[in-house]
């Protein structure tokens, strides 16, 4: 029996990509999951089928996680369903993809509501929940090398993800004395539908083979990771961040045998 079995977990932006796979993963686990989504309730049900094969429970959630009342609402029915609440994990993200000074403002703006503002009303709920619990938790944030990386035509969606990795870290330290832990996944570029958004197949294919590691990440890959996390076992890890990026972090455009860009 995992150590993770009967454990209550909720994620956000659940029904595809890295989201899908982490709320999988936990159900595999052993954990009953919480699914978030905001528009595609068939993809999300296809989700709580998969955490059912895995005889787990799954109880999805549409909601806007920019909606802090909406964010607030999931935790508190969430807790009515299943009791309590361990382990949440914040990953809806949006983005959009444009130079900041020609950028329309509403994508901007609706970028940073999203990605920074809502993934601190997932930590916010969850952590009130936890504490009120007493029984100490997990949270896990969905970063990016984005938030040190200044990658073009994404300011909006770097300065989102900085933020939160400020936001995880700050939420670890004032949560020690609750027992809850909080850590940071900084994935690499991983095949999801949200990446597929802004590429081709062929440039998925071409991009993916310049990578250091010569292949995208899969969300599967991110979701063992966050399992690690989550899991009792790690219980001495807090404020930490664990970058599953193969290599994308490290100077891969230098010459290997100097370090002067090849
Ligand atoms: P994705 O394929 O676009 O999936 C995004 C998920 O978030 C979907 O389930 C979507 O559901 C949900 N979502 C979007 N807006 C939402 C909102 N306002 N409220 C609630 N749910 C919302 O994204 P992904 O590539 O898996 O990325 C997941 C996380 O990993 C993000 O935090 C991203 O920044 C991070 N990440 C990804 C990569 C990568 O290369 N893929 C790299 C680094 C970090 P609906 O469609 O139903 O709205």
């Amino acid at each position: 029996m995992s150590k993770l079995t009967g454990k209550i977990a909720l994620v956000t932006g659940a029904s595809r990509g890295i989201g899908r796979a982490v709320a999988v993963g936990l159900a595999e686990a052993g954990c009953d999951v919480v699914v978030n989504y905001r528009s595609g309730a068939a993809e999300a049900e296809e989700v709580s089928r998969e955490i059912a094969r895995h005889g787990r429970r799954a109880l999805l959630k549409a909601c806007d996680v920019s909606d802090q009342a909406a964010v607030d609402q999931m935790v508190d029915d969430a807790v009515r369903q299943f009791g309590r609440l361990d382990i949440a994990v914040t990953n809806a993200c949006y983005s959009d993809r444009e130079l900041f000074h020609e950028a329309n403002l509403d994508g901007f703006r609706r970028t940073v509501d999203v990605t920074m503002w809502g993934a601190f009303y997932a930590l916010r709920a969850a952590t009130r929940a936890m504490i009120e619990r007493g029984e100490g938790g997990s949270i896990v944030v969905i970063s990016s090398p984005h938030a040190y990386v200044a990658v073009p035509r994404a300011m909006a969606y770097n300065m989102s993800k900085a933020a939160i990795d400020q936001m995880a870290r700050t939420a670890a330290i004032e949560l020690v004395d609750h027992r809850i832990r909080v850590n940071m996944v900084h994935p690499g570029w991983i095949d999801t539908p949200g990446e597929r958004k802004f590429a081709s197949e062929d440039a998925i294919q071409r991009g993916g083979a310049k990578l250091p590691w010569k292949r995208m990440g899969r969300p599967e890959e991110i979701a063992r990771g966050v399992v690690f996390l989550c899991d009792p076992a790690s219980d001495y890890i807090t404020g930490s961040s664990l970058a599953i990026d193969g290599g994308i972090t490290l100077p891969w455009w230098a010459n290997r045998g100097s370090a002067v860009p090849d």
